[in-house]
């Protein structure tokens, strides 16, 4: 199923993201962890895909497990960013010929090392490029990009990044998910611009769900996201209490996408980071919201 006649749905749905193993020896974990998540039938279920394509297999893999055996619609990134353009088209037949349907179009980050490589000779910048070559290909793949509540850290400001936002959605981008965000008041601030920015597309809003104090360490240096005092204070009441750390992080989350959905957002995208309970957590929490 493509995500945007899900999206046309009016009914409200939460959605699951999920990593794929690193190595052959962590994929059987990996995979039993996205199928304890798809048995909770979410509305649909992301798959990452390691920058620099080191996970590539794994992902379609774990994309084509989820889809085919618990017939959970499932959404497959793939970033560009230092590939060549062969790579790229034959990740893409890949995708074809797994059945794949939607494609998540990431350019990837930028490491420190690809930072400090040439990049003149690099066939792909931005997740645009990515975005025009998949349309290019005659691929009839259901299309999203990243955007960037609070900015996304390269830009110089967000006049710029609604700007490019908006090029990937001309080039084919037919919804946006969004990086991870603690305030919902930022969202509500970024879909008026981006509107009024012409900019129509659905969003839908990612949230992660802090279950461990070291997460919270490693959420702020990826995404740079601001924390509000509210779930600061949180984080040092019940950080030295792993338990308690975790119970507090899913019920913050769980208020997040109940206020999302009080103000008319209809799916919500957890990162759910192949922790089923934890994504059981949530769902239980919002039974009969979502009923
Ligand atoms: P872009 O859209 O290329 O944007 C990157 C920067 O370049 C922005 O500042 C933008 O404003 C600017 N820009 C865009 N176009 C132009 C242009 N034409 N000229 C000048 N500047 C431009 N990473 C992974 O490695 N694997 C994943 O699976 C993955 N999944 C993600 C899912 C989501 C929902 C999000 C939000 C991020 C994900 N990432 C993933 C991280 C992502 O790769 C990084 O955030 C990366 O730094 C930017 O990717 P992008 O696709 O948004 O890039």
């Amino acid at each position: 199923m493509k995500l945007t006649e899900l999206f046309k749905n009016d009914s409200l749905s939460l959605s699951f993201e999920v990593f794929p193993p690193k190595n052959d020896t962590a994929f059987d974990s990996v995979k039993t962890a996205t199928e304890e998540i798809a048995k909770l039938r979410p509305s649909f279920m992301s798959v990452t895909y390691g920058a620099g394509g080191g996970t590539s297999r794994y992902t379609l893999d774990i994309a084509r497990n989820i889809k085919h055996c618990y017939n959970v619609p499932t959404l497959a990134h793939l970033t560009c960013v230092s590939s060549t353009k062969e790579t790229v088209r034959s990740r893409i037949e890949d995708m074809k010929a797994s059945g794949i349907e939607n494609v998540m179009a990431l350019r990837g980050d930028l490491t420190p090392e690809l930072e400090a490589s040439d990049r003149s000779g690099w066939a792909y910048r931005h997740a645009v490029d990515l975005i025009r070559d998949i349309k290019e290909s005659g691929a009839d793949f259901c299309i999203g990009g990243a955007c960037y509540p609070e900015v996304h850290p390269e830009s110089a400001n967000q006049a710029e990044d609604i700007k490019h936002l908006k090029e990937k959605v001309d080039a084919g981008a037919s919804f946006l998910t969004t990086q991870m965000f603690f305030d919902n008041n930022l969202l509500y601030n970024f879909l008026y611009k981006i509107r009024e920015a012409g900019i129509t597309v659905p969003v839908i809003p990612g949230i992660m769900p802090i279950t461990n104090a070291n997460q919270v360490e490693r959420a702020i240096k990826l995404s740079g996201s601001f924390m509000p005092q509210r779930f600061k204070s949180l984080v040092d009441k019940f950080a030295s209490s792993p338990d308690a750390m975790k119970q507090a992080g899913i019920a913050y989350a769980t208020d997040q996408i109940i206020d999302l959905f009080a103000n008319g957002v209809k799916n919500v995208h957890v990162y759910s980071m192949n922790k089923p309970d934890v994504a059981k957590k949530i769902l239980d929490n919002l039974s009969d919201i979502l009923r």
